[in-house]
């Protein structure tokens, strides 16, 4: 990178666009000059394009012909840190930079002007007479002692018509001000009272301070079984980062699980952080994105995506539920949010928490290895423990057919009803049944465009691929024989499992949480918030509930099918199951009530369902390190995997293959090749996949390889190539 950091209006510099373009392009820089870092607005071809300056031009342009910038925008110019962090990602993900550009300016309206609104506070017209609304409305005024209002907050607060606050404008009661759309956020106060730590959090929450106040890069794991405490800890770790006068970001993994952490930001430090997700609305964005660049907002609470946000002195990336499956982003630019949060941090001297009670082998690996620190909390808060976990062996239990609860679970569940305890159910298969069948034939209702099966939702009454979104009516007739009246669901959904439990409790109040039953993230938070204040008796649940929720009266979890995530040769099917059983069985016993959790299996001696009852973590992690070692695959070994896909399964293949006869770049870093295979969905909305597998040993330029293997290929007509380095899934 070049040392000028001023270019004067004419000069030549190279801009970074948003573009698919694999080059910057030389613009002369406009009138006034511009810093390196600036984001501008420059002309492409017929368009105006978003770009960032990010050094002086290439000059092997016609000088003559050299467009200008059109102009600067009005926010602060890229960091180098960030332009850095940008380069080292797109290196790393092997991601085209304007992509990764992209993805950092993901705020709607940036180039538009600063705009500004309408506000309103309370001016000295008398109203001519006084109706119950328009008190209200003053009344409104009158609590928040003089602050302004937009005109539609003030009528949704006062619970008025918008026509009576525009009645009182009129009266001069209301007096209109203009006021820039994009505000600070309110201060946060780091010397707030916290709670009472106890020794061992305390311990924990001064090394992290430390960390913060060394100014300087580092990894901690903070380890913690659910309820110990982790997030009282680190909200002191994000203390010391406000201290300090340095932003802090909090990743979270599920949207439905913010409202609970904002207030408990609030409670600390007396007001609410920013929020960065895709359920935040459009002006919210581009708030947070304009605060965060300019300092105004101190605390982020955010979902990966955040990460590309421009920080300007971030000091602390706190990643909570680290082993969580979605901080891997799994389209568009293929990345781990982890492993990013650790690359932002390095480039910016902060300090990373990655908290977790069953933390990624990768990251437990990097702690034994002493690349990350690592703390431990090894108690529950307070009086409440551990659940009790005990196996229900499915072979001696007796089972009508087409039922999933055991007589020994439904035992336990009626226990829990006649005391007013819930009951939590666990299964990860969302709709009613994952197969229909035709008795007649046999056959079974595939999607037309994917190589996956229809799975029957009944409360919307049709089959839906689960792959591309595709719906159907269950038909009358078998769609291979034709026979009428033979379709049957086969197997368990989490809505078929909602119709056993209401049978054999008439009088329960049952509720299900499955992700596609509710339209909104506000609906679901909603629904949550009633479970937790004891509006259901026996709550279903599929992986949604395995994450962070607090149902204070819950003692009972029953996992309906431990064996379901032991199937498959995924990698990682043992250190997911594990971490997914131990999740879900946290549920239980939150408050004073102890809990048990029952899990139903039919291999009750499998080493994995043997780990997750003992809970003997450090031996489980020890034991699938090891064989992760000798296997030579990560976190002991890298991988990359590689999906073509295209409408013509024969050309997919011969691109395939044609990859596979010239892996010359692989071979030399000593990687080996695997496939060209079908991938285990072959086919998705019509378009046939193939995947190859790259195995390489650590500590190898594998990335370069990639590149020099891949940059040969001409990618003809509709075919499509995706790299994903450390893949998560193999579908
Ligand atoms: P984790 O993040 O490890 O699951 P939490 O931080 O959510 O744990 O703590 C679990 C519960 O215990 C929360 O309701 C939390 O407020 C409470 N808690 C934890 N530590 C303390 C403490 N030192 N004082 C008071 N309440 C605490
Ligand atoms: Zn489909």
């Amino acid at each position: 990178m070049s040392g000028q950091e001023f270019f004067q209006a004419g000069e030549r510099v190279g801009v970074l666009t948003t573009q698919p373009l694999d080059r910057l392009l030389d613009y002369r820089a406009p009138e006034g000059g511009c810093f390196l870092g600036a984001y501008v607005e420059v002309p492409l071809g017929p368009r105006k394009v978003l770009g960032v300056v990010w050094g002086p031009g290439a000059g092997d342009f016609d000088s003559a012909k050299l467009r200008a910038v059109i102009r600067v925008l009005d926010v602060a110019p890229m960091r180098t840190e960030m332009r850095q962090f940008l380069g080292k990602a797109a290196d790393y993900t092997l991601t085209p930079m304007p992509a990764m550009l992209r993805l950092a300016t993901r705020a709607p309206g940036l180039s538009d002007p600063p705009s500004m609104r309408k506000i309103l506070r309370r001016g000295d017209g008398v109203p001519d007479r006084m109706t119950d609304a328009r008190s209200r409305v003053l009344g409104v005024l009158e609590d928040y002692g003089g602050l302004a209002f937009t005109p539609r907050e003030l009528a949704d607060m006062a619970d008025v018509t918008p026509s009576v606050v525009k009645g009182l404008v009129k009266q001069g009661t209301l007096r209109e001000e203009e006021a820039p759309r994009d505000t600070p956020y309110p201060h946060l106060d780091p010397e707030l009272p916290s709670k009472q730590l106890t020794e061992d959090q305390a311990k924990a929450a001064q090394a992290l301070a430390e960390g913060v106040h060394s100014g300087c890069y580092g990894t901690t794991l903070l380890k913690g079984v659910t309820g110990s405490g982790k997030t009282e800890v680190y909200l002191e770790a994000v203390a010391a980062a406000l201290r300090a006068g340095r932003q802090a970001l909090v990743l979270l993994p599920e949207i439905a699980l913010t409202a609970e952490f904002l207030t408990r930001v609030e409670a600390r430090f007396g007001a609410k952080p920013a929020e960065w997700h895709s359920g935040a609305t459009m002006t919210e964005r581009r708030r947070v994105w304009k605060m965060v660049g300019q300092g105004a907002a101190q605390l982020v609470i955010g979902a990966r995506s955040s990460l590309f946000l421009p920080f300007r002195d971030l000091g602390l990336i706190i990643v909570d539920e680290e082993h969580d499956t979605s901080y891997k982003q799994e389209d568009g630019v293929l990345y781990s949010a982890r492993d990013m949060a650790v690359l932002r941090a390095a480039m910016c001297s902060a300090q990373v928490v990655l908290a977790s009670a069953t933390p990624s082998l990768e990251t437990w690996a990097n702690a034994e290895a002493g690349k990350y620190k690592r703390l431990n909390l090894t108690s529950r808060f307070g009086a409440s423990v551990l659940p009790d976990m005990r196996a229900v062996d499915m072979r001696s239990e007796d089972l009508l057919p087409s039922t999933w609860i055991s007589p020994t679970l439904k035992q336990a569940m009626k226990l829990r009803m006649e005391r007013g305890e819930q009951s939590l159910l666990f299964l990860n298969r969302r709709g009613f049944a994952p197969v229909t069948i035709c008795r007649a034939c046999g056959a079974q209702v595939a999607c037309d465009h994917c190589d996956a099966r229809m799975v029957e939702h009944r409360f919307m009454k049709r089959l839906m691929c689960h792959q591309c979104g595709e719906t159907k009516p269950v038909p009358e007739a078998c769609p291979s024989c034709e026979v009428e009246g033979k379709m049957a669901p086969v197997g368990p959904g989490i809505e078929r499992l909602a119709e056993e439990a209401a049978a054999l409790f008439p009088e329960a109040r049952i509720a299900v949480l499955s992700s596609d039953l509710f339209g909104s993230a506000r609906a679901l938070k909603q629904r949550i918030e009633e479970i937790a204040a004891g509006e259901a008796d026996i709550i279903l649940g599929t992986q949604l509930v395995a994450k962070g929720h607090n149902f204070p009266l819950l003692t009972l979890v029953g996992v309906i099918d431990a064996d379901l995530g032991l199937q498959g040769s995924d990698l990682r099917a043992a250190e997911r199951t594990f971490q997914l059983m131990r999740q879900v069985a946290g549920r239980a016993g939150r408050a004073e009530r102890p809990g048990e959790a029952l899990m139903q299996t039919f291999q009750p001696e499998h080493p994995v369902i043997r780990a997750i009852l003992s809970g003997d973590e450090e031996n489980f992690w020890k034991a699938e390190a090891a064989e992760r070692q000798a296997a030579g695959v990560p976190p002991y070994g890298r991988m990359a995997g590689i999906i073509l896909s295209g409408p013509d399964l024969a050309a997919v293949f011969d691109l395939g293959n044609a990859m596979a006869r010239n892996d010359g770049p692989l071979r030399r870093i000593g990687a080996q090749l695997f496939g060209p295979a079908p991938a285990p969905i072959a086919r998705v909305r019509g378009r046939h996949r193939v995947r190859l597998l790259v195995k390489a040993p650590k500590g190898v330029p594998l990335q370069e390889a990639l590149a020099r293997w891949t940059a040969p290929l001409r990618l003809k007509g509709d075919l499509r190539l995706s790299i994903d380095i450390d893949p998560q899934s193999f579908f």
